[in-house]
């Protein structure tokens, strides 16, 4: 049985990404900073729907002491998925530099403390596999979003290079960009902001957490000679 481990799990994108790989029969690992009742519910759905082992940890990625106590609890990590993440909105001269370093914390530097802790086990196996969730911000930069452009750029470089480092160990990195997907991350948008929004995007309509958990099930089985890319998901958007 693999182990995955999914870092922000407790709601969105993280929690629909952890029942599909506990579908397909892996044991999860699952984390959240605050939301440890959902964390937990999420964790109790989990085993009684798929029967797969589920272990439930509070940590803030972001701070590598609480990660690397989390990692002391857990079995090795077969496929690592770096999903925790935080937004801000506003401009960049108005943003305090307690809020850009925990945008770089959570969204970027926790990429980095994971990594460094799975990576050991994944090399003596000669097997692994690396996940990053980027934005489509990360390719193209986004206006009032200028620090979680700058951190999501950061993880497709992060992705690009760690691919090219662990190639030789057979340990697959790649990186999902996800577009508009429907989640608490966009509940500050006002019903007109994402009407407006909708209509830059092609496919008419905001994407589905449970359409990137599928993609990210797709991508971690897919060949292992597909290393190093940052894979869009946005209903055409970019
Ligand atoms: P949500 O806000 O719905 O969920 C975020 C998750 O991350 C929560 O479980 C949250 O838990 C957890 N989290 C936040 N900070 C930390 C931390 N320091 N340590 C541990 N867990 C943390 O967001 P989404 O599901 O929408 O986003 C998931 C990922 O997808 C993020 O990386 C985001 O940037 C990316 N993304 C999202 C898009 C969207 O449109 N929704 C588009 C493109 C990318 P808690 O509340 O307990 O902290």
């Amino acid at each position: 049985m693999k182990t995955v481990l999914i870092t922000g799990a407790s709601r969105g994108i993280g929690a629909a990404m952890a029942r599909t790989f506990a579908a397909n029969g892996c044991r999860t690992v699952i984390t959240c900073r605050n939301s440890e009742a959902d964390l937990l519910s999420i964790k109790e759905e989990i085993e009684t729907s798929y029967n797969v082992p589920c272990m439930a940890h509070v940590c803030d990625m972001g701070d590598f002491k609480q990660v690397e106590q989390l990692f002391t609890q857990l079995p090795p990590v077969d496929i690592l998925i770096n999903n925790a993440g935080i937004s801000y909105f506003g401009l960049l001269s108005e943003m305090s530099v307690a809020d850009w370093r925990r945008m770089m914390d959570t969204n970027l530097n926790a990429c980095f403390y994971t990594c460094k802790l799975a990576i050991p086990s994944m090399v003596a196996k000669k097997e692994g596999r690396i996940l990053n969730i980027s934005s489509v911000w990360g390719n193209c930069g986004s206006s009032m979003e200028t620090a979680y452009s700058a951190a999501k750029g950061g993880v497709n470089a992060f992705t690009k290079a760690l691919a090219k480092e662990l190639a030789p160990s057979n340990i697959q990195v790649n990186a999902l960009a996800p577009g508009l997907i429907d989640t608490a991350m966009n509940h500050c948008l006002s019903a007109e902001d994402i009407e407006a929004l909708k209509t830059e995007i092609p496919a008419d309509r905001l994407g589905s957490p449970e359409e990137v958990a599928l993609l990210a099930w797709q991508v971690v089985n897919a060949p292992a000679y597909m290393t190093g890319q940052i894979i869009g998901i946005d209903g055409g958007w970019f």
